[in-house]
């Protein structure tokens, strides 16, 4: 087992997910080696939730800022594999770039990798350089 996929499930155990029930477990790796991690946590007011991949992304930034995504891990439960949903991968897309690594499986240890640019060509980008 990967050190990365050992975070994620181990973020996984910390989900709130008392609506759903579906506990997904986020680890990332930046490009200068850090490791975060985050889980889903969900709301009575079901908009409010958020998704593993948001909280794994302000972890990063709050504990390391201007950091970038090298590779992430999304672990979810279910038969086929867990992607992250539209509105994450525009996320990673903020902290992250075509090349970043995205390793999605499930608990059955099926794992399938895609990058970003795979996940969401022609991202949106202000580009504010
Ligand atoms: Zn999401």
């Amino acid at each position: 087992m990967s050190d990365l996929r050992a975070a994620a499930e181990k973020a996984r155990a910390c989900a709130h997910a008392p609506y759903s029930n579906f506990h997904v477990g986020v680890a990332i790796q930046t490009q200068d080696g850090q490791r975060f991690s985050g889980a889903n946590m969900e709301n009575a007011s079901y908009p409010e939730g958020w998704c593993a991949e948001t909280s794994a992304l302000a972890h990063m930034q709050m504990a390391s800022p201007g950091a970038r995504l090298a590779q992430v891990y999304v672990l979810g439960q279910g038969e086929g594999i867990l992607t992250p949903c539209g509105g994450c991968r525009q996320r990673l897309a903020e902290f992250g770039d075509a090349d970043t690594q995205v390793i999605c499986a499930n608990l059955a240890g099926d794992e399938q990798m895609f990058t970003l640019g795979q996940l969401l060509p022609a991202a949106f980008d202000l580009d504010p350089s």
